[in-house]
């Protein structure tokens, strides 16, 4: 079943929103009537941007209202799915649209089948989704973008701060290995003065692409500066993360780049540093450069690790 949501949100008297927001986790929820829920529900889900903070939200008091065991919410294109509650057999699917935007699927299910009178309840308190929804789904692009390359794709600098910081505290808190590969385009100079600007604007994108690829799921990749980036390993010691940078090196001989009817062959050079108990990013990332500088020195396409 599809719905068409319109902008029909409820307003509620700031005070008694302030009221029920400050009170929502203590309430004994059942004792308020339906109305009240309705009020709370739209109130609550207005305080978080967080897409599996507003679902979470809106599965605690619509619950109440309704009676169903679990939802889920999913929007492809932003790569976004909360799953609540266990699955059952009888499942209603609303798709969310306002004036013409496509918000994401939510899907609720329990053992029995639902009644017209329920589906017609449901249609009616998924309107207050509405806005949260699309003021978390901005807020999830926007945090998204700014921690994305806008070229490749792949994470950017700041991104790449912070999961290496989180992996490296992981990491070294549970005794744990941990590898980096900083990978360099051989001559990508030559690249660029060759086919021109855009050649090699292409060539960035296929083998970010490429590189993610080959990666395990628990790896990331970040573009590090110009045609450098860095793959994190979380779990991986360097003697596993050289027969992974191999790997690369090896299938980058197959990697098919075309350019305005010209196939552009690449080579990278691979330094590879693990994780030591006493390192810092700093330390860390210095020791995989100075290792990737041996693999220049040493003639390029090839691995070099940092002892
Ligand atoms: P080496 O084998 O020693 O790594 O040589 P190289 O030519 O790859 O390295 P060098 O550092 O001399 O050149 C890197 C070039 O990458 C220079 C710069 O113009 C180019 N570059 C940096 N960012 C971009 C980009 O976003 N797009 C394109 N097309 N070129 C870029
Ligand atoms: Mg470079
Ligand atoms: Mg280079």
């Amino acid at each position: 079943m599809n719905t068409q949501l319109n902008s029909n949100v409820i307003n509620l008297d700031s005070s008694a929103a302030k009221r029920m927001a400050s009170t929502v986790k203590e309430l004994p929820l059942i004792t308020l009537t339906h109305e009240e829920l309705r009020q709370l529900l739209s109130n609550q889900l207005q305080s978080s941007l967080d897409i599996q903070v507003i679902m979470d939200t809106f599965f605690q008091i619509s619950q109440r209202m309704i009676a169903y065991d679990s939802l889920t919410y999913n929007h492809a294109g932003h790569n976004i799915i909360v799953a609540l509650g266990l699955s059952q057999k009888h499942s209603v699917t609303y798709q969310l649209n306002y004036q013409g935007e496509y918000l994401g699927d939510i899907i609720f299910s329990r053992a029995e089948s639902f009644s017209e009178h329920e589906l017609g309840d449901f249609e009616s308190i998924i309107t207050s989704l509405v806005f949260p929804l699309r003021n978390g789904l901005l807020y999830a692009a926007a945090l998204n973008s700014a921690l994305k390359d806008p070229l490749t794709g792949v994470g950017n600098r700041i991104s790449m701060q912070q999961t290496l910081q989180r992996d490296i505290d992981t990491a070294q808190r549970h005794k744990q290995a941990l590898s980096v590969l900083m990978i360099d385009i051989d001559y990508f100079k030559s690249i660029n003065d060759r086919y021109g600007h855009s050649a090699g604007d292409l060539v960035l994108v296929k083998i970010a692409q490429h590189i993610e690829k080959q990666l395990r799921i628990t790896d990331a990749l970040f573009r590090y500066g110009g045609e450098e980036f860095l793959a994190v390993l979380p779990n991986t010691c360097k003697e596993h993360a050289i027969v992974a940078a191999e790997r690369l090196l090896e299938s980058l001989k197959n990697l098919q780049i075309n350019h305005a009817a010209q196939d552009i062959d690449v080579t990278a050079s691979i330094g590879c540093a693990a994780l030591t108990a006493e390192d810092t990013i700093t330390s860390l990332l210095q020791r995989s450069d100075i290792a990737l500088y041996a693999a220049k020195r040493n003639g390029r396409n090839q691995v070099q690790s940092a002892p």
